[in-house]
This record gives C-alpha cells, sequence and structure tokens, in this order.
C-alpha cells in the first residue's frame, strides 16, 4: 500500500515531466517557426507598403481640375512610372477623358468646293466609273478620272495660294477640297493598279502621300495609297515592298486616336498589312528588317492589351455604376485581377457636378523585379529560400519548395492575390537544433526521474530494513528466552536430582560438570545480552590493561572445556612463542574469542574440524578460529557483523543463536582500534579472525 503510494506518483510526475519535454520541444520548434512567419510577415508588409507608396505618389499632385493639363501631366508620367502604368480617366458618362481615344470629326465642310469644279468633277468621276465597271474601258476610264483629277488639283492648287486653308492647327484647319482631291488621286492610282501599269500606279500614289494636307484630310486615302504602293511595288519586285509595308504597320500601330468611323478602318488595314508581312516572314525574313517586325508585333500586342485593359475598364465602371452607384471620393481602391481585368488601382473624384474615375493599371512585372525580388532576396538568403505564387498558384519567383514550406502567406492589399511562401534550406541545421533541444530535455527529464526513482528505492530500503529489524528484534526476544530456558532448566533438573541424593556416587561429578557448563553457557549468554544493551546505549567501556596473549586465549579454551568434552572434540591450537602482552580488555577479548568458537561449534555439523591459532604480523595481533563447517554465502559474510543477523541456511536454522555474537566481537575488536574479518566458502567452512593493534602501553592522548 505504501509502496504504491509513492510510485502513483512518481508515475504521474514522470509523465507530467515527459509532457513538459515535448511541450518544450514543440515550443522550441514553433519558436523557430514563429520567427520565421514573423520576418516573412514584416518582409510582405513592407513590399506592400513601398508599392502602396509609389500608387499615392501617382495619385499625388494631378490637376484634377484641369482636364487638358491632367492628360499632359498622366502621358507625362506614363513615361517614367513604376509599379502603375497605363492611366485612365472616366466621365461620368463613361467617356474617356485620358486616354483620348477618338479624334474630333473635322472633315471639311462639303459646299467648300465651288458649284461648277463640283459638277465638272462629279461628272468626269461617274464617266469613268461607268467606263471601268459597266464597258470596262479601263484606257478610256483613266482617262475619265484623270481629266477629274487634274481639275480638282488645278482648282486646289488655287485654292492654297491664295491662302484660304492655312490654319494654325491642322485640327483648326479646313482642308477644303482636299477629300475630294484625294479622293480623285486615289482613283487614278488605285485604276492604274488594276491596269497592271504599277510604276504609274506609285508615283500617283506618291504625291497623295506626300501632301500633308490629302494626308491629313483623309487618314483613310493615305492608308489606302501607302498599302497599295506596297503592293505595287511587290509586283515590280521591288526591294522596298517590305520596307514599306513595316512603316505602314508602325503607322498604324501609332494611330491610337483615329478620327470617328476610321477605327475599323485601321483595323481592316492593320490586318491586311500583317497577313502580307507574315507570309514574307513564313517565306525568311532577313535582318533588319525581321527584327523590326518582331518589335512591331509586340507593340501590336501592347496595344491590343491597352485597347483591352480600357474596354474591360470602361465595362467595369458601367457596371459598377448601375450596381452600387458612386463611392467615397479620393479613397483609392483596388480590383483584383479578375474577369480579365489586371489589378487595377483607382479613385473617385468629383470636379464641378461631374465626378470621374482616375485609375491605373498595376504593373505587376514591376512590383515584382524592382520591389518584391530584391526585398526578399536581401532577407532570405542563407537560411531560408522565399517564392512567391500569383493566384493562380504559378510560381514568379523563387524555386519550387521540394519540401512543404515552413510559412505561408498572403500579402496584403493591393497585392492579396499573391502569396509568399518561405521554406528553411538549411533543414540539416534547423533539425540538429531541434535534435539538441531534445537531447538536453530529455536528458532533464530522465535525472528528474533518475532521482525519483532512486529516491523511492531509498525509501523501499529503508523501510525493508526497518522491518526486518523489527522481525529480527522479535526473533531475537524468542531465541533469547528459549536460550535462557535451555540451561536453566538443565540445572535445574540436574541439581534437584543431586538434591534428593539419587545419584551414585561415581556420577555425581558428571552432575555438577553439566551444571557448571550449563551455568557457563547461561553467563556467556547474559553477558552477550548485556554487552548489546550497553553497546546499545552506548555506554559500553572497556578496561584496558597489559595481557599475556597465550594465557588470555588458553583462559578461554578452559571455560569452553566442558563443551569441548561433551561434543567430544578437540581443537588445534597454534600459537606463536614469545606474543607480547598487549594493551586490552582482557575480559572482553576472551568473549569475542569465545564467540567465535562457540559459532566454529555450532555452524561445523558432523565435521568438527576447529583451529585456534595466534601470530603476530604486520604490528598486529591476528587471533584466527577456523571451522570446516556449514560456510557461508558471499552475500552473508558482509551481514553476520550486524546486531540480530542470522543467515538464512539451513544449517543456522537448526541451531539456536541471538544474532549477537559477531556484532558484539567487531564492536570490541574496533573498540580496541582492530576489526574482526572473515573468510568463508559455503560449505566448506570459515576463519573469522581478531585483528588487533599491538600496543604496549596507552595512547599519549589517552595518558
Ligand atoms: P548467532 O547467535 O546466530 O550465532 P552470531 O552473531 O554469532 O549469531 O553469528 C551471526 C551469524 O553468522 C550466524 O547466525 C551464522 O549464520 C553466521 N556464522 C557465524 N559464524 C559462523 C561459522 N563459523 N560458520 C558458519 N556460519 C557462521
Amino acid at each position: 500500500m505504501a509502496v504504491l503510494a509513492i510510485i502513483a506518483p512518481t508515475v504521474v510526475l514522470s509523465l507530467f515531466g515527459l509532457h513538459l519535454v515535448r511541450q518544450q520541444q514543440e515550443s522550441a520548434e514553433g519558436l523557430l517557426a514563429k520567427r520565421l512567419q514573423t520576418v516573412a510577415q514584416l518582409k510582405a508588409n513592407s513590399i506592400v507598403r513601398e508599392v502602396v507608396r509609389l500608387e499615392e505618389e501617382q495619385f499625388n499632385g494631378l490637376s484634377y481640375d484641369d482636364p487638358s493639363k491632367l492628360r499632359e501631366e498622366l502621358a507625362d508620367r506614363e513615361k517614367q512610372w513604376g509599379p502603375v502604368k497605363q492611366a485612365f480617366v472616366l466621365d461620368s458618362a463613361e467617356r474617356f477623358v485620358y486616354p483620348l481615344m477618338e479624334r474630333p470629326a473635322n472633315a471639311p465642310p462639303r459646299e467648300a468646293l465651288p458649284p461648277d469644279v463640283k459638277i465638272i468633277a462629279e461628272v468626269q468621276a461617274k464617266e469613268g466609273d461607268r467606263k471601268a465597271f459597266v464597258e470596262k474601258d479601263l484606257p478610256g476610264a483613266l482617262d475619265s478620272y484623270m481629266q477629274y483629277r487634274d481639275q480638282l488639283v488645278e482648282w486646289y492648287e488655287k485654292e492654297e495660294n491664295s491662302g484660304r486653308n492655312q490654319g494654325d492647327e491642322p485640327e483648326e484647319r479646313e482642308y477644303r477640297g482636299a477629300l475630294e482631291v484625294a479622293q480623285a488621286i486615289h482613283r487614278v492610282a488605285a485604276l492604274l493598279f488594276k491596269m497592271g501599269q504599277y510604276e504609274r500606279c506609285v508615283k500617283e500614289h506618291q504625291v497623295l502621300v506626300e501632301t500633308r494636307a490629302l494626308r491629313e484630310a483623309s487618314l483613310h486615302y493615305h492608308v489606302a495609297a501607302l498599302y497599295q504602293t506596297t503592293q505595287a511595288l511587290h509586283k515590280l519586285n521591288k526591294a522596298p515592298a517590305v520596307a514599306g509595308l513595316l512603316n505602314l504597320y508602325e503607322m498604324l500601330l501609332n494611330e491610337t486616336r483615329p478620327r470617328a468611323g476610321e477605327g475599323s478602318m485601321i483595323e481592316f488595314y492593320r490586318n491586311l498589312v500583317v497577313g502580307n508581312l507574315e507570309v514574307v516572314h513564313a517565306n525568311g525574313m532577313e535582318d533588319p528588317a525581321r527584327a523590326r517586325y518582331m518589335k512591331l508585333q509586340e507593340q501590336d500586342a501592347e496595344r491590343l492589351g491597352r485597347l483591352k485593359f480600357l474596354g474591360k475598364v470602361k465595362n467595369w465602371w458601367h457596371l459598377r455604376k448601375s450596381l452600387t452607384g458612386d463611392t467615397a471620393v479620393d479613397v483609392i481602391e483596388h480590383v483584383p485581377p479578375e474577369a480579365g481585368i489586371p489589378p487595377t488601382a483607382y479613385k473617385l473624384y468629383r470636379e464641378g457636378n461631374d465626378h470621374f474615375l482616375l485609375g491605373f493599371k498595376l504593373d505587376l512585372e514591376y512590383i515584382l523585379q524592382d520591389i518584391t525580388i530584391p526585398q526578399l532576396e536581401a532577407e532570405f538568403r542563407d537560411t531560408a529560400e522565399a517564392s512567391v505564387f500569383n493566384d493562380k498558384g504559378i510560381r514568379l519567383f523563387g524555386v519550387q519548395p521540394d519540401i512543404q514550406s515552413d510559412v505561408v502567406l498572403s500579402f496584403d492589399k493591393p497585392l492579396d492575390f499573391w502569396r509568399i511562401e518561405v521554406a528553411e534550406t538549411n533543414p540539416r541545421a534547423a533539425r540538429e537544433h531541434k535534435r539538441n533541444l531534445t537531447i538536453v530535455y530529455t536528458s532533464l527529464n530522465l535525472l528528474i526521474v533518475g532521482v525519483i526513482v532512486a529516491g523511492v528505492y531509498l525509501t523501499i530500503r529503508d523501510m525493508n530494513r526497518e522491518l526486518q529489524l523489527t522481525r529480527m528484534k522479535s526473533d531475537f526476544v524468542s531465541n533469547v528466552s528459549h536460550e535462557l530456558k535451555t540451561p536453566l532448566a538443565l540445572i535445574r533438573m540436574f541439581s534437584e536430582t543431586l538434591l534428593l541424593d539419587r545419584v551414585k556416587e561415581g556420577r555425581k561429578t558428571d552432575y555438577y560438570d553439566v551444571i557448571n557448563r550449563e551455568s557457563e553457557r547461561l553467563t556467556a549468554l547474559i553477558s552477550n545480552v548485556l554487552d548489546f544493551s550497553k553497546i546499545d546505549a552506548g555506554r559500553r567501556t572497556y578496561d584496558m590493561k597489559l595481557v599475556c596473549v597465550e594465557d588470555m586465549i588458553r583462559h578461554s579454551l578452559a571455560a569452553y572445556r566442558y563443551e569441548l568434552a561433551k561434543e567430544d572434540l578437540e581443537i588445534k591450537v597454534d600459537i606463536e612463542p614469545g606474543l607480547p602482552d598487549i594493551l586490552m580488555d582482557g575480559d572482553a577479548i576472551s568473549q569475542a574469542l569465545l564467540n567465535l568458537l562457540n559459532n566454529a561449534v555450532k555452524y561445523s555439523g558432523d565435521k568438527k574440524e576447529i583451529k585456534v591459532s595466534a601470530i603476530r604480523w604486520n604490528n598486529m595481533l591476528h587471533i584466527a578460529v577456523s571451522d570446516s563447517g556449514i560456510g557461508i554465502d558471499r552475500e552473508d559474510q558482509k551481514k553476520i557483523f550486524e546486531m540480530f543477523y542470522r543467515a538464512d541456511d539451513e544449517g543456522v536454522r537448526a541451531t539456536r543463536g541471538t544474532g549477537l555474537g559477531l556484532a558484539i566481537a567487531k564492536h570490541t575488536a574496533e573498540a580496541h582500534g582492530g576489526t574482526v574479518t572473515v573468510e568463508s566458502v559455503r560449505g566448506r567452512g570459515s576463519t573469522f579472525t581478531i585483528v588487533l593493534p599491538v600496543r604496549q602501553q596507552t595512547d599519549d592522548t589517552e595518558a
């Protein structure tokens, strides 16, 4: 029950210790992960802050109240922007304020052509058309067209010289009749192409292309002329055909603000030009034309992306307005990449009664290359590796982590569609760290458990000892009573017999002998018990005198003679001659010797060969008692000198004893500055030796 009371808390404590260890380990691992998490979070925040800062910079300091100035500023910024590009400003009617998508229509007034010129020209044009399309009389048609053209050009040049067509800005200028002139030249050139007169066709178009007024009056005829020139040159197998196509392509790409109705024409010719160039490219286009073509293709793709973006923004603005109405002005908001719209930052502002939407497309490439990567590389270099993934899980930067990342977290707005993952690159170091922690904590726990177990063991051992001692004491009492009873009974019986005078004269001596022997045995027993009680109380004193060793031994043996006689055994005695007188308590040592002799007799069974010897060696007196009896277990040899201890042996149990003899002998020898030793082999016999220092006078200290 007591053992259980100790073991149960021990087990609980150990389990608690183990739990602590695991917790410590987990918290150590957790600490590492948390550190990485914190660093990653800080980095992500710093990247986002930088983007937001640059973004705000773009929204700040613009001339919101002046559209034309705002347009200039935005166009300027677009050239140098970092994280944001492609600005747009929409008014509430969903018209683009920036970029301007269309040029205002600037068609020359039709009535500007004087009726006489107009009528004659129309007649000739119709005549030409009839011959060309109905009569298939191409030379006739050409004749009519050329007259028609000459007429217009003649009139036009006159007009030009008179200065009527001159204004400051091309857009404000009225190109009176220029559209008709361009149309006339185009008809002539087109017919020449149809007739296979390519060189003349090219020449005719050249006028159309090179005259600025004509070009500005009609983009349509200008482009058509350029295109047909390339076709004519191609027929003539002249090299500039490809260059012309590329020039035209470039021009069309840069024509970002067509007039109303010109947009589809531009797309039409762009497709034609691209078709032509593709054929040339497939047949092997050579540098530098090829390089230029590639570049233009890129520009084209960008232009298309731009148009698409603006189209989507417009749709989105429309939807937003009809769904949620206006939001607070002057607050920067974000649209994540969704439904084909790249991530966009916008801000609503009010000007007069109208409100406008100003926005930018976020340049993810810039944000990645110029802000994110440098910051991440600076932070995670030696111990960890960072990767950035977009909303589709595509890795934008970093190595694909081959193990599970230690940290996965999203950026804040406006980059909330990106996530960052960080993995330890040196998992071995981390593992080692963890292992070291484990070792430390496990050893600590083992130590704690060890101490507890040792404590429990010692307690249990003490308890056992206590129990054993109690048992030995009770055995002792019963043994002593028994030991007392036997000699007393014998003494009484023999003395009573003697008193009754029933003993024959010849045998009386035997009776007296028995009485004498038993009373000696009683004396020895009682003196042992008395000694024990004195030793136990710490009051045993020794009366030291110079004693002749040989005499002391022989007296002791003499006192034991009855016993020996009864057992019919003889003791070999071997005393070194000339031993000196030694300072000792003769009675005490004699009693110790008798105790040894008594044991030798008791524990010898039938093989009673007992020897007593005394020698002086190394300035010590050795008095040894040997027997060939039952011997003593090695284990027991250590314990037999304890009070009350009796070996758990059949031979021992068969004899009576108190367990005091050896303890008293040892105590006596030690009080003399000596000791008692034992050498024994079980079943073979034992030798007990009293070892005493050879001293002939009391120590100086005692004197
Ligand atoms: P006891 O009264 O039991 O003899 P002792 O103190 O004299 O008490 O002896 C202690 C124990 O030592 C004995 O019980 C016995 O087991 C063992 N012992 C002592 N002397 C001998 C011996 N000569 N041979 C074998 N065992 C012995």
